[in-house]
């Protein structure tokens, strides 16, 4: 084939289609941030673009106009944006199609509907699916969302037209809220969107968040390949994710699965996607948003299918037709994530910078590791905190959870905190055993106490804070080769993941 692709994203999901792009004999090319001088990501690719981002705000993957002209200047054929970042940017999408750039993904006008809540909305209705009660549109001003609460009744949920990642939602409890509550979403959804317009919902107390994995060719043929529970998250942002989920019955599967081909048919989607639902507590559905990207959690989902969902984007990009067939479509066992952040999980789950001093990762079998960093990577205020993700297998759900418990033991990092204690916590609760969790699991059952041994890890992680002061700040570009090695934390480290 010999096309060029290039990855405009870093980090794990980098590497991930790094790896489908060699498996299909193309060039992978990715660009090489001054803000991350020294990522893993790197050592995976054939070529290395540099950018100058270094004296920018933005890091080089929020720059389209930047990345589009480097790929230009570097005979690219094709673009692969990941998650996050511009992966959901119309604008991005149409500015690599108008320069001859082959965008993996859905049309530039698709991306741009789906970004859109309330128009996503309108299109599902046309395509039969429920949707939770709410405005049609945007409200103009909280006074209108006030008459809009009345009518659905206390709670209610401000979301952001234009949102993602969690952002720009409050929930109002009582008509006395309502203006100081839309104030803020509407003030939050304006500085990370560039959109203030809000929308209104009745807020479901106790749901669950489901998604189905759809997978569309430019020739009409969609199929999907099942659900994947993600109702464990903090802050509408998934922690731990599964396939597939204990909450509904084969019959309400089929229903959801066959509803989500239904509207990607019906708007002529390509690509990888997502149908997001919400099911709530007396198990009634309803349609919630359509992400147009390859999904964080989207290994669980491979885990189960036996379907490579990168590679069928990339193919389905070149125009090859999707060969797999609905009929042949069968899920096996049960599949859990873990995504390990750098944050605190004892304390409010706070972001976590410095040197990663020495990192080890589960080897066992029927365990995926998709990761970022190594030893010595640094772990920058720039990014995300997601460094890695432990994906694991089991015969059924009991199997899966006891194997990522003994996987999540042998989990080790020096240097700083992450979500991996957390993790062990959830999958030993027995709201999460018995697959009754919901959204608001964190704040209904979490505390800091349920945390194996969390103190032990603190040396480890002041040591490493110290280094990553007096060394990386100031030469950010020059790692240091020597590491403190005199305090053998990691021996530390390996106790308390017991
Ligand atoms: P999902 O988890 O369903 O895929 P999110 O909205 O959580 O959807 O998706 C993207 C998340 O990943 C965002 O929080 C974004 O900030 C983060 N992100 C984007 N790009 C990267 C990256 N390369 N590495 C790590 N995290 C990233
Ligand atoms: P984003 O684009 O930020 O992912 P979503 O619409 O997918 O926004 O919502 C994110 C999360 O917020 C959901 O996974 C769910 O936990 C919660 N949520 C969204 N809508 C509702 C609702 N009407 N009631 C209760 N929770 C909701
Ligand atoms: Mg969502």
């Amino acid at each position: 084939m010999n096309k060029r692709l290039l990855i405009a994203n870093r980090s794990e999901i980098a590497i991930r289609i790094i790896r489908s792009a060699h498996k299909l004999g193309l060039t992978a090319i990715v660009l090489q941030s001054e803000k991350e001088p020294d990522a893993l990501y790197l050592n995976y690719a054939d070529e290395v673009i540099l950018a100058n981002d270094g004296s920018s705000d933005k890091p080089i993957f929020l720059d389209a106009e930047k990345i589009v002209q480097l790929a230009l200047e570097n005979q690219i054929d094709m673009i692969h944006p990941g998650y996050g970042f511009l992966s959901e940017n119309p604008d991005f999408a149409q500015l690599c199609e108008d320069n001859g750039l082959n965008f993996i993904g859905p049309s530039p006008k698709l991306i741009r509907e789906m970004g859109i809540k309330t128009i996503a909305k309108k299109m599902a209705i046309d395509a039969g699916l429920p949707l939770v009660p709410g405005s049609d549109g945007a409200v103009k001003d909280a006074k209108v969302a006030l008459e809009f609460a009345k009518k659905i009744g206390y709670p209610v949920l401000l979301k952001a037209s234009a949102g993602g990642g969690g952002r720009g939602m409050r929930i109002v409890e009582k008509p006395e809220t309502m203006e100081r509550n839309f104030k803020s979403a509407f003030d939050e959804a304006t500085a990370a969107f560039g959109n203030g317009d809000l929308f209104i919902e009745k807020y479901l107390e106790n749901p669950k968040h489901l998604e189905f994995q759809i997978l569309g060719d430019k020739y009409g043929h969609v199929i999907q390949l099942g659900e994947r529970e993600c109702s464990l998250q903090r802050k509408h942002q998934k922690l731990l994710e599964e396939a597939p989920s204990a909450s509904i019955s084969p019959r309400i599967r089929k229903k959801m699965g066959k509803m989500a081909v239904k509207f990607a048919e019906s708007i002529g989607y390509f690509s990888a996607g997502t149908i997001e639902y919400i099911l709530d507590e007396d198990g009634t559905f309803y349609f919630m948003e359509m992400n147009t990207r390859i999904q964080v959690e989207h290994p669980v989902t491979e885990m189960v299918s036996g379907v490579d969902l990168v590679d069928w984007q990339i193919k389905i990009a070149l125009g090859e037709k999707l060969t797999v067939k609905q009929s042949e479509v069968k899920t096996t066992g049960w599949a859990i994530e873990c995504r390990v952040n750098t944050e605190d999980p004892q304390n409010r789950f706070s972001p976590q910078t410095g040197f990663i001093e020495k990192i080890r990762f589960p080897q066992n079998p029927n365990v995926r590791i998709e990761t970022g960093v190594q030893n010595g990577s640094v772990v920058t205020p720039y990014f995300d905190s997601m460094i890695a993700k432990i994906i694991v297998h089991g015969n059924n759900r009991q199997d899966a959870i006891n194997k990522t418990l003994e996987a999540l033991q042998d989990f080790g990092l020096m240097g700083m905190k992450t979500t991996v204690p957390f993790c062990r916590a959830v999958l030993q609760h027995p709201e999460f055993v018995s697959a009754r969790y919901t959204t608001r699991w964190v704040t209904q059952y979490f505390k800091p106490e349920m945390l194996e041994n969390p103190d032990d890890e603190l040396i480890g992680a002041l040591a490493a804070t110290i280094i990553y002061a007096t060394e990386y700040l100031q030469i950010a570009s020059d790692l240091p080769a020597s590491r403190n090695e005199s305090l053998n934390v990691w021996v530390l480290n390996k106790r308390i993941n017991k």
